[in-house]
């Protein structure tokens, strides 16, 4: 096949994220990656701006996440996880619940982040069942959260922008709260709260529990909030008997410029969802881990089990590489590496704030958002970057970046004057 043929094939066949087959926008042909790069079919270099949706933190084709998978798949790419387990797996429930905000004490593994949303809801409700309160089996939402796209992950997604209304009337119906306004590093006003108050109060022998991205929405608005909010949540909760589940897929590992966004605030969630940066973008693979009384609860009504068990549970391959990622991330000093990242970001996107077609520059940890006052023409915006030199990949009016960790100061530099060029001559 050239790569004429082969692109042809994918457009006429083939169904790429969020993307009409009737009319596809274009796909670039990658023939290999390597560090911060994206190296094209015609040899075209380019600088990766958003670590593959959050995930590729330590650069592509890294020696030492290579070599595990290569040393794992020598002993064994699979066995199935009930009745057997092994080395991999238990190295890395170690490995992760030390790391874990505090509290978390088992790990349930699966395999995607919208998986694990999945898992981490079917707990709280088998654990409100167990509690012989089955009327608890709702959940509630901040808008504009991004959870997933499975069935029940989308249920609790924000209804307008995840087109609710096109499933309505066999997607489950959760309870929703206005997104956390306060920005990062203000404080919230009881008045922020007042909405979700009102909700878990007059509804809370109705719910299981209460599901958010802490301290960053992404896919959903790239929005930073005050960590007071999550404070309050975490309070409102424990007032209204109503669990806790931090979805931390994106913010999880370091992102946000500490280990979790719940860090942020310094608490803890009763059930927290892990995914996307724990196998440094190797393999598609997610972990839900929760405390000891909701594990114990949860196994302690009928049927007595968990009911959940996928084929690809603890899949060794996915285990090792997560085991190695998880060591590079333990040897980072995450406040100083993001921090780099962060300043760099705050004053190479400094000259778009106030421009006429920018609504608002925001930076956190180590990611970069430049909102639009309009939406994008995504092929030609797309195409704007390639010829810069750069990977970004902007959706409605979020022109945003999250490199990988390792980026070096000259390679940032080449993509913030991407997105300074590209958003200044936008069309
Ligand atoms: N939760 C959050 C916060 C996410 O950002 C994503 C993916 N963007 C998911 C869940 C779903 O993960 P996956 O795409 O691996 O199913």
């Amino acid at each position: 096949m050239t790569t004429k043929e082969m692109l042809d094939y994918d457009r006429q066949h083939i169904w790429h994220p969020y993307t009409s087959v009737i009319n596809p926008l274009p796909a670039y042909p990658v023939k290999r990656a390597e560090g911060v790069y994206i190296e094209l079919e015609d040899g075209t270099r380019l600088v990766d701006g958003m670590s593959s949706w959050w995930c590729v933190v330590h650069g592509y084709n890294h020696p030492v996440l290579n070599e595990a998978v290569e040393r794992q798949v020598r002993d064994m790419s699979h066995v199935m996880f009930g009745g057997l387990t092994h080395r991999p797996a238990v190295e890395l429930a170690e490995k992760l619940l030390g790391m874990a905000p505090e509290g978390m004490n088992h790990v349930f593994y699966c395999d995607s982040g919208s998986v694990a949303v999945e898992v981490a809801m079917k707990m709280a409700l088998q654990y409100w069942h167990a509690a012989g309160q089955d009327t608890k089996r709702y959940f509630v939402a901040p808008r504009r959260g991004y959870h997933g796209d499975t069935w029940n992950a989308m249920s609790v997604c924000d209804p307008v922008t995840g087109m609710h209304s096109i499933f309505r009337g066999t997607l489950p119906m959760q309870f929703f709260v206005p997104r956390p306004e306060p920005r990062y590093g203000e404080p919230c006003r009881a008045e922020d709260l007042e909405e979700l108050r009102t909700c878990v109060k007059n509804n809370h022998t109705r719910i299981a529990a209460m599901i958010l991205e802490p301290t960053v929405q992404g896919t959903g608005g790239m929005w930073f909030y005050s960590v007071d909010y999550l404070r309050e949540v975490r309070r409102l909760c424990d007032e209204y008997g109503i669990l806790l589940i931090c979805d931390e897929i994106a913010t999880g590992f370091g992102r946000t410029g500490r280990l979790w966004g719940v860090s942020h605030a310094g608490i803890s969630p009763d059930i927290m969802c892990v995914g996307k940066a724990i196998t440094g973008g190797y393999m598609s693979f997610a972990a839900v881990m929760t405390t000891n009384r909701v594990a114990v609860q949860v196994c302690s009504g009928e049927p007595g089990v968990f009911m959940h068990g996928p084929t690809f549970m603890g899949n060794p391959l996915a285990c090792a590489v997560a085991n190695a990622s998880l060591d590079l991330i333990k040897g980072y000093d995450i406040p100083v590496m993001i921090g780099r990242i962060e300043a760099q970001l705050r004053k190479e996107l400094q000259p778009l704030q106030g421009m006429p077609n920018v609504e608002d520059v925001r930076v956190l940890g180590a990611i970069g958002v430049v909102e639009l006052k309009n939406p994008v023409d995504m092929a030609w915006i797309q195409a704007a970057f390639v010829r810069e030199g750069v990977w970004v990949r902007p959706f409605g009016r979020l022109v945003y970046t999250m490199p990988p960790f390792v980026i070096q100061e000259k390679e940032l530099r080449k993509l913030t004057k991407a997105l300074v060029r590209v958003v200044s001559n936008l069309r």
